[in-house]
C-alpha cells in the first residue's frame, strides 16, 4: 500500500547520501521533498504541516550539525518523527483483571469488522486465550450467517440470537453473551456490531448504548485505509458520537495509497492496534509504529520477517546456519544448508511478498522480485539434489565434468549450474560481511 510513499521517500533520501556538511538550503530542500512525498501518499495536511516543522527544527539543531554523519542522521530523526505520528509505542489489547474481557468493534459497514472479528478470535487463540464471537449485528440479513462463517473459519464459538427469540435486539443480545461467557468460562468476549454506509444518528446511537449495555474494557474502531480522508473523517465522527479506545485499519493490502489511514493516531489521539491485510484468518499483525515506520523508510521490516521465519522455521536447522553464517562467516555453509533454507522461506509465502520486507528496496528492486519465477526455485532444487553430500559441502570441487552430470540430473543447462554455483560464492562473501559487523551491498544469491 505504501509504495509510491516508499519510492520517493527513498529518493529523497539517496540526494542526501555522501553528503558530508548540509546547508540550510539543502535541508530546506530535503523538507519539501518529504513534504510532497507525504501529501501525495494522502496524509492529511495538518499532521504533514506539523511533521515538516519538527523534522526541520531537529535538522537545524545541533543534532545535526554536530553529527559526523548528518544525512544519517536526518534518516533517523524522520524515523522518530514518523513513529510518533503513528502513535509511538506499541499497545495491544488490555485485559480485564476479571474475565471475560469485553472488546466492541465499531466501524462502517464494508469496514470489515466481521472479517477482523475472526481474526482477532484467531489470534486471541493462538495466545492462548478462549474467544467468543458475538452476534450484535442485527441490521443486515446476513450478518448473523457471515459471521458465524468466519467463527468456523477461526475455530472459534459464536454467539447469537435464536431465531425468533428476541432477536432484532443487538443490546440483549450483547448483554447475554457476557453471561453465557461467564457460565461457560470464555475469557474474552468479541462483539461485532452494525454499520451502516455512512454516519448516521441511529447507528451512533445503537453502539452507544451496546456500549453502555456491556462496558467493553476495548472499544476498537474498525476503518478501511483505502477511503482516503473519509477514514479520518469517520474516525472523527466515531470519536465523537460512540468513543473508543483503539484503531483498526483494514485492507492494507489494497494499492491505494493509504496516508490518510496513518493520519487518524495523530489527528485523533487513539492509538492503531492492528493491521489487516488480506481476507485470510492469517492476514493481521499488531500494528507496531516502529516497525512501519521502518517500512515506510525503506528500512524494511526485518522484525516481521524474523517473527514470521520464527512461525515457520524448524529452530534447530536455522540455528546452526545461523552460526554457520554468523560466527564463522560463512565457511561451512554449504549447498545443502542453502537448500534448506530457501525451503523454509519458501514455506513463509511468496517471495516477493518476503523480499518486499526487507530492507533497501527500492522500485526496481521490488519490479524484479515481482518477476521472480518460482519455477527457477524449483531447477535451483533440482540441481543441488542432484550433486553429492560432498559437492553441497564444499561446492569448490565443482570441475567442469561433475558440473556436466549435474546438470544432466538435474535436466538443466549447464550455464545454470555455473549460475548457481556463482551466485552461492557471492551469497557467502556476504556472509562474510555480516559477521564482521557490515551490512551487506546488494542481494545477491537470489534468484531473478
Ligand atoms: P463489515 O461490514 O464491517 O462487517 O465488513 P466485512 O468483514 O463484511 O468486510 C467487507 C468486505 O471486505 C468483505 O468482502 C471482506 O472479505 C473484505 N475484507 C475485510 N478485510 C479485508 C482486508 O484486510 N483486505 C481485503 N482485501 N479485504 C478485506
Amino acid at each position: 500500500m505504501f509504495d509510491t510513499l516508499q519510492d520517493r521517500l527513498a529518493a529523497t533520501f539517496k540526494n542526501l547520501r555522501g553528503k558530508g556538511k548540509l546547508t540550510e538550503a539543502d535541508i530546506d530542500a530535503t523538507a519539501r521533498e518529504i513534504r510532497i512525498a507525504l501529501l501525495e501518499a494522502d496524509v492529511n495536511l495538518g499532521v504533514v504541516k506539523e511533521f515538516i516543522k519538527n523534522i526541520k527544527e531537529r535538522c537545524l539543531g545541533a543534532e545535526v550539525s554536530e553529527a559526523l554523519n548528518p544525512s544519517q542522521q536526518i534518516i533517523k530523526i524522520v524515523n522518530e518523527e514518523l513513529v510518533d505520528i503513528l502513535g509511538g509505542d506499541t499497545r495491544t489489547i488490555r485485559f480485564a483483571k476479571k474475565p471475560p474481557t469485553v472488546i466492541m468493534l465499531a466501524g462502517l459497514q464494508g469496514a470489515g469488522k466481521t472479517t477482523l472479528a475472526g481474526k482477532l478470535a484467531h489470534w486471541l487463540k493462538s495466545e492462548g486465550h478462549s474467544p467468543l464471537l458475538v452476534a450484535a449485528d442485527l441490521q443486515r440479513p446476513n450478518a448473523v450467517n457471515q459471521l458465524q462463517v468466519v467463527a468456523g473459519r477461526a475455530g472459534v464459538h459464536c454467539f447469537a440470537p435464536e431465531p425468533g427469540n428476541g432477536v432484532g435486539d443487538p443490546v440483549q443480545v450483547a448483554r447475554a453473551s457476557i453471561d453465557e461467557a461467564d457460565r461457560r468460562l470464555y475469557d474474552v468476549v468479541i462483539v461485532d456490531t452494525a454499520g451502516r454506509l455512512g454516519v448516521d444518528e441511529v447507528l451512533m446511537q445503537q453502539a452507544a448504548d451496546i456500549k453502555a449495555a456491556v462496558t467493553p474494557d476495548e472499544v476498537l474502531f474498525v476503518v478501511d485505509a483505502m477511503i482516503g480522508q473519509d477514514a479520518v473523517n469517520t474516525a472523527q465522527a466515531f470519536a465523537d458520537g460512540v468513543g473508543y479506545d483503539g484503531v483498526v485499519l483494514t485492507k492494507l493490502d489494497g494499492d491505494a495509497r493509504g496516508g490518510a489511514a496513518l493520519s487518524i493516531a495523530r489527528v485523533i489521539g487513539k492509538p492503531i492496534m492492528f493491521a489487516s491485510s488480506g481476507e485470510g484468518m492469517k492476514d493481521f499483525d499488531v500494528f507496531h509504529p516502529e516497525r512501519m515506520a521502518s517500512r515506510i523508510l525503506g528500512m524494511g521490516d526485518m522484525l516481521t520477517l524474523i517473527e514470521q521465519a520464527e512461525k515457520t522455521f524448524d529452530e534447530e536447522k536455522s540455528r546452526k546456519a545461523h552460526e554457520k553464517i554468523v560466527t564463522k562467516g560463512g565457511s561451512g555453509f554449504g549447498l545443502g544448508d542453502f537448500l534448506e533454507q530457501m525451503k523454509m522461506i519458501r514455506k513463509m509465502g511468496p517471495l516477493s511478498k518476503l523480499f518486499g520486507m526487507l530492507p533497501g528496496m527500492d522500485g526496481a528492486m521490488k519490479d524484479q522480485l515481482n518477476n521472480i519465477d518460482e519455477k527457477e526455485v524449483d531447477r535451483i532444487e533440482a540441481i543441488i539434489l542432484s550433486m553429492t553430500p560432498a559437492e553441497r559441502d564444499d561446492p569448490k570441487i565443482l570441475n567442469g565434468s561433475r558440473r556436466a552430470r549435474i546438470a544432466k540430473g538435474s535436466g538443466t543447462e549447464v550455464s545454470e549450474v555455473n549460475n548457481l554455483v556463482n551466485r552461492f560464492f557471492e551469497a557467502r562473501k556476504v556472509m562474510s560481511s555480516f559477521a564482521n559487523g557490515q551490512m551487506p551491498a546488494g542481494m545477491p544469491g537470489m534468484p531473478g
